[in-house]
């Protein structure tokens, strides 16, 4: 077998030595147990299979009618041990919750408790198939069910949809519900206000589902500018929508009053709801008029989630917007046994609905884990999440704000996330290399660069489920990190230097990706 073959990082720098002098290089390419990994098709001989077929009887009849592959068309030749070792090995170079604090802010990297795993994997929830009829999935039925009765529980609201794939696929549905209602009172709108602090996927799905997005400015002390929305708000405009908790960590204190007047336009709230960890149990959101909102289930209901999903974003609706609800959706027959209501029945039940968002039900994995998470904390439980998710964010805020500019310090505790400025950084030095240190350090940076609205922001969110004694390992080396950038070390615009790959074209990786090998791209 081949050792390597792509070699060490060609881009090692030379600043990295060991006490002697000499290049910290090795022979392999492996730093310590850090394990170099190769593709899976620069590894083995096509002389090798994790199999053993029986050869063909001599004499035996060609039955390929002329179809015989004329040359070996390249599947990588591996052994069983070898493909679990390189599997394993990848699986080893993923940071993970599992790992340590995973501080990005606006992503609510919780910890994700086992028991969800083991209740999502009961054959009874696995092993279900969507097209499976009503009679054999009672049980999975009662799960939406149940997590949908306390969804609505726990925001106010009046119904929600469960079909949402992801936060922005309940804001796509959100939104369509209110074009549905727009629509239905002959009263199309043309514009939605999204506040300039938004998560990007607000003005993007307003523009998806076909508006004009404008901004709305932000008051000095971070939250929505009331008077600017009021002077804007006309009958043009068909919702608004906004984040709360903010991305700025800041709960919008004129929530209440801002759909007072949304709704007095005629217009309605959308209120983007990944932030719910923070108020889970203590808000209802419905108490301060919002229209409709997405929970995203793998923020504040724990899921195992990053990497692209998988997600669930419920949404919940208002008694304006129930009737124009997606399919499909349960309900309880007078016998106690639950339906799915699908197009055929929809004309009986609900017949404004707008269609539907997705081929089935929605994510059911996340469903049952959702529900295991709220039931195995119960309503005080999940009242002392969001207690504790803000404890541990305000105490990271005010162990940091003597070193690091806090934009927003002064308006007030934080909610979630705690948010810093690049202002106190000395010339040279970004927020970019500060995260970078932090990788040498053996933490996952935090989010950077959002909310757009800060310069340089740093959005630390440690959620609810992370020790003093993490907090206080992870404080003490940013502080280590953040006294180099406000002195000026250059050296930090150097790292990671201990990482095993150090500073990639991560906009080249994300646009241009190279997703398939081929012998000839590779030479
Ligand atoms: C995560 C997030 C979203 C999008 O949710 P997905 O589930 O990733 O689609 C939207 N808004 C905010 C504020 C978020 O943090």
């Amino acid at each position: 077998m081949k050792v390597n073959p792509t070699g060490w990082n060609p881009t090692m720098p030379e600043e990295i030595a060991n006490d002697a002098g000499a290049p910290l290089t090795t022979i392999t390419g492996n730093r310590g147990l850090m394990l170099e990994e190769a593709l899976i098709f620069e590894i083995g001989t096509t002389e090798t299979t994790g199999v053993d077929l029986p050869a063909p009887a001599a004499g035996a009849p060609n039955r390929l009618g002329g179809l015989d592959r004329a040359e070996s068309f390249g599947l990588p030749g591996l052994s069983e041990p070898e493909t679990v070792r390189h599997y394993t090995r990848l699986s080893r170079q993923n940071y993970a919750i599992d790992c340590g604090i995973f501080p990005l802010g606006s992503c609510t990297m919780k910890h994700n408790p086992r028991l969800n795993e083991k209740v999502a994997r009961m054959p009874g929830f696995g092993d279900v198939h969507p097209l499976q009829p009503e009679s054999t999935v009672q049980g999975a039925l009662a799960v939406i069910d149940e997590l949908a009765e306390w969804l609505v529980t726990l925001t106010g609201m009046d119904a929600v949809a469960m079909s949402p794939k992801a936060g922005a696929h309940g804001e796509l549905c959100g939104i369509l519900c209110i074009r549905a209602a727009l629509e239905a009172r002959g009263d199309p709108r043309e514009v939605v206000l999204v506040p300039e602090s938004a998560h990007g996927t607000n003005p993007a799905t307003a523009a998806f589902a076909g508006y004009r997005v404008e901004g709305i400015p932000a008051t000095a002390e971070g939250r929505v500018d009331f008077e600017a929305l009021k002077a804007r708000l006309g009958p043009d405009v068909a919702a608004v929508m906004i984040t709360n908790p903010n991305t700025c960590g800041l709960f919008e204190r004129d929530m209440k009053a801002i759909s007072d007047a949304v709704h007095a336009a005629g217009a309605f709230v959308y209120c983007d709801g990944a932030n719910f960890n923070a108020i889970v149990g203590r808000v209802r959101p419905g108490d301060l008029g919002v229209d409709a909102m997405h929970i995203n289930l793998h923020k504040t209901f724990s899921t195992p989630h990053g990497g692209g999903g998988p997600g669930s974003g419920p949404v919940v609706l208002s008694a304006a917007l129930a009737p124009y609800a997606p399919l499909p959706f349960t309900v309880k027959q007078a016998d106690g046994t639950i339906s799915l209501i699908e197009e055929a029945d929809v004309a009986d039940h609900l017949p404004g609905s707008f269609g539907r968002m997705s081929a089935f039900s929605g994510q059911m994995g996340m469903f049952t884990r959702a529900l295991a998470y709220i039931l195995s904390h119960g309503a005080d439980g999940l009242r002392q999440v969001s207690g504790d998710a803000v404890l541990n964010a305000n105490y990271m805020l005010r162990s940091l704000e003597d070193l690091l500019d806090a934009p927003f310090g002064a308006s007030g505790p934080c909610m979630h996330e705690a948010l810093f400025s690049d202002a106190s950084f000395a010339k040279g030095v970004s927020t970019l290399d500060v995260a970078k240190g932090l990788i040498d350090e053996g933490f996952h940076p935090m989010t950077m660069y959002f909310p757009l609205v800060v310069h340089g922001a740093m959005l630390i969110e440690p959620t609810e489920c992370e020790s003093k004694a993490t907090l206080d390992q992870f404080i003490a080396a940013f502080r280590g990190i953040v006294e180099r950038a406000n002195a000026g070390d250059l050296g930090l615009t150097q790292a990671p230097l201990l990482a095993p790959r150090r500073r990639m074209d991560e906009a080249t990786a994300a646009r241009k990706p190279r997703l398939a090998w081929s012998p000839e791209a590779a030479a």
